[in-house]
């Protein structure tokens, strides 16, 4: 009992452990087992450290707590001394108890005790914060420090940069005292997690704990099991609960019962059955017939930065940096294209809008995939520059969704596995145009790309990342063109 009690324990595999005990175990024993961290996911750990940075400025004067060259015995050692010393602000200041180590943001002492603020970079308050901070304030009560208050900080979603940073209103501090002191739950899950760890790999199947309230990084290994084409992949809900299915056995989609399925997911599963595609002739030839010439096929590329980079944007507000544009004048007419990628380290959104306006004419029809994205970023120029607003707002009125038919099931092909984005429907339909042997294969690369091609001073360098990404972008709307053909020759 003695040895399981002993077991180190600290915030984040708290938390870990509160999603699914297996997850604490593995990452606890088998961390070989880990997904790979993808590029995407250490560009969202760099903009969390960032948005740490800028949380501070309303607590000025602090004191860090570095985790960088020091054990977690000369953090603690490091933050006993400094509040010894008469500290008033710390930041990452290190505590223990029972055998459990947290790391606290920032904490300030105020006149009735301590006030601990807990960090996040989204823009709202979540539950699992709360358990964050329950698991803090456990810790710190049983290493003597008075709490008085302890809140959660996180970005306001309503705030727009004007000239520099406002951090004080940047961020929202949301005071959650009485909800986080729950000194008996947290001692009772610390206790039941040291049980599992003490024992064999805890038995427990994947479900929605897999993705909630974060996406497990043992994911891989643990759904090895289901085929790519499961009941996990059927379009929509409906009647249908996958994880209720899977516990009566029944994981691949060809055994999904068809009684309780919808219409959709029949069609889904009888394509499937027959390998082969449906077409729905009257729906497909309404959404053909809403399309007119000329016709333009607008695909845009976006970051976005917790901290708003530039004058008139919000928290992770989509920055257009670059678009493709295939287009066709007229019925026959060849194919022309025009594109625009963004020099890196600039505002590029005023001189995107204006060479967009002066290439899509007032009358042309605008075929997007996914357009409500399109939409929102056409609308978000529009109100950032007047003088092009009435030629963007044109333009958001043409917008046509290339995504429509295939979310309707109009058409679907037994290989979009449920799917409708792009990234299925293309390969499906067009198998000769391929990402594959792309440099940049899907949108998440292709920020890392602009993001690296901003960093970079190496102008070869530069040269070949700007042709990648006109490559990439340049595939996604003529995919689109050649999507278009084919529903045309079904139609
Ligand atoms: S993938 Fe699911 S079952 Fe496996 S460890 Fe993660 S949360 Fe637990």
């Amino acid at each position: 009992m003695k040895a399981k009690e002993s077991i180190y324990l600290s915030k984040s595999l708290f938390i870990r452990g509160l999603q699914c005990r297996k997850s604490l175990y593995l990452h606890k024993f088998h961390p070989e087992l880990r997904d790979e961290v993808s590029e995407a996911q250490e560009a969202m750990f760099q903009s969390g450290r960032e948005v740490g940075t800028y949380a501070r400025r309303p607590f000025p004067g602090g004191i860090e707590v570095p985790y960088e060259d020091l054990s977690l015995e000369e953090q603690l050692n490091l933050t006993g001394e400094k509040i010894k010393r008469g500290a008033r602000i710390l930041y990452e200041p290190a505590f223990s108890y029972d055998n459990v180590f947290v790391k606290t943001d920032i904490l300030r002492k105020a006149r009735q005790g301590w006030e601990l603020y807990e960090v996040k970079g989204s823009t709202g308050q979540k539950e699992v914060y709360l358990d964050d901070i329950a698991v803090q304030y456990y810790v710190l009560k049983g290493a003597g420090i008075r709490i008085s208050k302890a809140s959660v900080v996180y970005l306001n979603k309503q705030y727009v940069r004007n000239g520099d940073i406002d951090p004080s209103a940047l961020f929202v501090i949301e005071d959650v005292t009485q909800t986080v002191d729950r000194q008996r739950f947290v001692a009772d899950e610390i206790a039941d997690m040291r049980k599992a760890l003490g024992k064999r790999v805890p038995d427990i199947d994947i479900g929605k704990h897999c993705t909630h309230p974060y996406d497990c990084d043992f994911y891989g290994h643990c759904w090895q099991h289901i085929p790519e084409y499961s009941i996990f992949n059927l379009d929509g809900r409906g009647r249908v609960k996958p994880f209720d299915l899977y516990r009566q056995g029944i994981v691949d989609l060809r055994d999904a019962p068809k009684e309780i399925l919808s219409k959709k997911q029949n069609i889904q599963l009888e394509s499937f059955l027959q390998k082969n595609e449906y077409v729905n002739k009257v729906a497909l030839k309404q959404f053909l017939d809403s399309l007119w010439y000329p016709l333009y096929f607008l695909d845009f590329e976006t970051f976005s930065c917790a901290i708003p980079a530039f004058s008139g944007t919000r928290p992770y507000q989509n920055i257009p940096h670059q678009y493709s544009l295939h287009y066709l004048k007229r019925k026959g007419a060849r194919l022309g294209h025009r594109e625009f990628l963004a020099e890196p380290n600039i505002d590029p959104r005023e001189e995107l809008a204006g060479n967009l306006v002066s290439e899509i004419p007032d009358n042309a029809c605008v075929l997007a995939y996914h357009a409500s994205f399109e939409i929102g970023v056409l609308k978000d120029l529009a109100a950032s520059y007047p003088r092009y607003r009435k030629k963007l707002q044109r333009i958001v009125e043409n917008v046509r969704d290339l995504e429509v038919p295939f979310r309707k099931k109009a058409v679907y092909h037994w290989k979009m596995n449920g799917s409708s984005s792009q990234k299925y429907v293309l390969p499906a339909l067009v198998p000769q145009l391929s990402y594959e042997g792309m440099e940049i294969g899907n949108g998440g690369m292709a920020v890392q790309a602009y993001f690296r091609m901003c960093e970079s001073q190496d102008q070869s360098e530069i040269e070949a990342i700007r042709k990648a990404l006109l490559d990439y972008c340049k595939l996604d709307t003529l995919g689109m063109v050649r999507i278009l053909e084919r529903l045309r020759e079904m139609g």
